[in-house]
């Protein structure tokens, strides 16, 4: 069997809010192999922000452990988790989460300057997927000038150039209109044709349909449908 690239084991994390604690995830057992394309389906407040931040090595959870491409991200110090985040994934909100002052070309390499890459050699590597999204065009302009379904496959290369093992996106057509959001869906599902291992992260079942496999979240319980 090969190593799946997410593989999640009685996980579990709690806020406090003042003395009132809230069992946000709960015993959750979340297994991803490389090349999949699930979609995590539940209401608001479900707990799948959380979820999606634990998977993401942005937040750490109580207890349980985390399996990353077999790197245990549950006993990583933060600049290890750092590191681990920079190379294995590859995130897409739904605002897009772009910098405002950057161009295009700038906001898709930023991944790669973070590894320490040159912006000469950032700016090569990131030509082919700025080609395939079909940015070319628009490499020069600034977010705010550009439509809200253009900033979302800005975001998308940006997710995509540095090749990580995992793209994980958050209501990635939230902000869209749906015709637009479409677009989007079906370039996931294109990008999954091409072996990219996609986690999406939705509360329409409409959205969650497009995904190969669809794992529900309640009330912070996983379960497969
Ligand atoms: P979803 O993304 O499914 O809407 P979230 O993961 O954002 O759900 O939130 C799950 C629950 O945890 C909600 O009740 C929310 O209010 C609570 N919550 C989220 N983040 C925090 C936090 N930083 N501190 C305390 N409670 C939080
Ligand atoms: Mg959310």
């Amino acid at each position: 069997m090969p190593q799946p690239t997410i593989d999640i084991r009685n996980l579990n994390k709690t806020y406090y809010l003042g003395h009132e604690p809230l069992h946000v995830l709960k015993n959750i057992n979340f297994r991803v192999e490389k090349g999949e394309f699930v979609a995590i389906l539940g209401p608001s407040g479900s707990g799948k922000s959380t979820l999606m931040n634990v998977l993401g090595c942005i937040d750490v959870a109580d207890d349980g452990e985390y399996f990353l491409d077999g790197a245990p991200v549950h006993s990583l110090k933060d600049n290890q988790l750092t590191q681990l985040r920079n190379q294995h994934i590859g995130f897409i909100f739904q605002n897009y989460n772009l910098i405002p002052t950057y161009s295009v070309v700038q906001n898709i390499v930023a991944p790669l300057l973070m590894r320490g890459m040159s912006y000469r050699e950032a700016e090569a590597q990131s030509q082919s997927t700025i080609e395939m999204l079909g940015l070319t065009e628009r490499r020069r302009h600034k977010p705010t000038e550009l439509s809200g379904g253009q900033q979302q496959r800005v975001s998308v290369a940006r997710a995509l150039v540095g090749s990580p093992s995992v793209l994980l996106a958050d209501e990635p057509t939230g902000a869209l209109d749906s015709h637009t959001g479409e677009e989007v869906l079906k370039l996931f599902r294109r990008l999954n044709d091409l072996g990219n291992t996609i986690i999406m992260i939705t509360h329409s079942i409409e959205v969650a349909s497009i995904a190969s496999r669809i794992v529900h979240i309640i009330d912070g319980e996983l379960s497969e449908s």
